[in-house]
């Protein structure tokens, strides 16, 4: 073959490729064969499917900003092999009691002021006590009446727990599945993935907007991974936001010497997840620390557009903050208006 003929070829481009996913079509059916076919996509037709999916609902460059704050941090019952917080593992993690309501409100005022349009609070409990509920109500309605977005997780809820929450006007509520059902045994032994289900399901029912997704990188098989985006995506509506978070080994914990992930296999994840749940916000979250500018870019490309920032994102004296400023700027990344999710459900108190 000639050069020019190469040349000429190439001109042409791949009009062979054909979209294997309709982007308007929101399945809760998917097979494991199905995600492990578009998995072994090469790279670039899966970028470019993930592509056309996340460019049909979403604004290409706009990523949605969360802001994160422990509200209760360690001492949990719980056997999670991956966190810090359990008391069950030797950390070194000093545990303290709920934070005050009064001080969770000031935090929440300065990540307004810093950009954040939600807010998510999280506590290391199995799941909250009634006795907490009255302050955690109180810091959702607080955070509400400042204009942000409130997001919670808290672990397992009974349903008054959860009627209390939505009458709060609590828009998202973060409950991991973390891996495929197989899989999760290993991981943990205090409760079960028919645990997190139920929990999921009463907190969907009493239409609050669902965080839910896992971890990559505890050992677990390629088919997990795929396992668990199936899990989610099958679920009777997709969860409105899908973390997907890279371990972070913790020293102490079971999985503390871990082996780092493939940069690419985690954008192949991302790029499934982004393709599947095609209306959901998909969230790089924990690990993103660990991640390259490069392999983070990646991940906007394959359609992740969420992720949680420092809340002194828009000022210098928070090196990660200002981190993240230089890298969103180089991509030209905006921030993400809230309420953009096209499958949000609009939340009001006193439902
Ligand atoms: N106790 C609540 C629960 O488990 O739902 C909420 C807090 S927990 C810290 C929230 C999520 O953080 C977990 O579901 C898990 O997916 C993620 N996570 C915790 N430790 C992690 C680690 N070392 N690396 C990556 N993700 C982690
Ligand atoms: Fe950590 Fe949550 Fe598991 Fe407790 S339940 S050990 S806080 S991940």
């Amino acid at each position: 073959m000639t050069i020019q003929t190469r040349i000429e070829e190439a001109a042409q481009g791949d009009k062979g490729f054909a979209a294997r996913t309709n982007p308007d079509e929101v399945r809760h059916d998917w097979t494991r064969e199905e995600l492990q076919a578009l998995y072994d996509l090469p790279f670039n037709d899966l970028i470019f499917e993930a592509q056309i999916v996340h460019r049909r609902w979403f604004k290409s460059n706009e990523v949605q900003m969360s802001t994160l704050l422990s509200i209760k941090t360690g001492g949990c019952p719980e056997d999670c092999g991956y966190c810090a917080q359990s008391a069950k593992f030797d950390t070194g993690l000093k545990a303290s009691k709920l934070m005050e309501v009064e001080k969770v409100l000031a935090e929440a005022r300065r990540a307004k002021e810093a950009g954040a349009t939600r807010y998510c609070m999280g506590a290391a409990w199995r799941e909250p006590k009634d006795r907490d509920m009255d302050m955690i109500c109180a810091m959702v309605s607080g955070i509400k009446d400042m204009g942000m977005e409130t997001c919670m997780t808290l672990g397992m809820l009974s349903g008054q727990q959860v009627h209390r929450l939505a009458q709060s006007g609590l828009d998202y509520y973060n409950h991991n599945i973390d891996t495929s059902e197989e899989y999760y045994p290993k991981v943990i032994s205090t409760r079960t993935f028919q645990d997190r289900l139920d929990t999921l399901e009463r907190v969907r029912n009493a239409g609050i907007n669902v965080c839910s997704g896992g971890i990559v990188g505890m050992g677990e098989s390629q088919s997990d991974r795929l396992g668990m985006l199936m899990a989610l995506a099958n679920l009777p509506e997709h969860p409105q936001s899908v973390p997907i978070n890279m371990l972070m080994p913790m020293e102490g914990t079971p999985l503390g010497l871990s082996e780092k992930v493939d940069p690419l296999d985690f954008v192949r994840m991302i790029a499934v997840a982004r393709i599947i749940m095609p209306q959901s916000v998909v969230r790089l979250a924990a690990g993103r620390e660990l991640m390259s500018d490069e392999q983070q870019a990646l991940c906007f490309m394959a359609g992740a557009n969420s992720i949680f920032v420092g809340d002194k994102l828009l000022t210098a004296k928070n090196p990660e903050a200002d981190k993240d400023r230089v890298l969103l700027d180089k991509l030209g990344i905006v921030s993400m208006p809230a309420h953009s999710c096209p499958s949000e459900k609009k939340v009001s108190a006193d439902r």
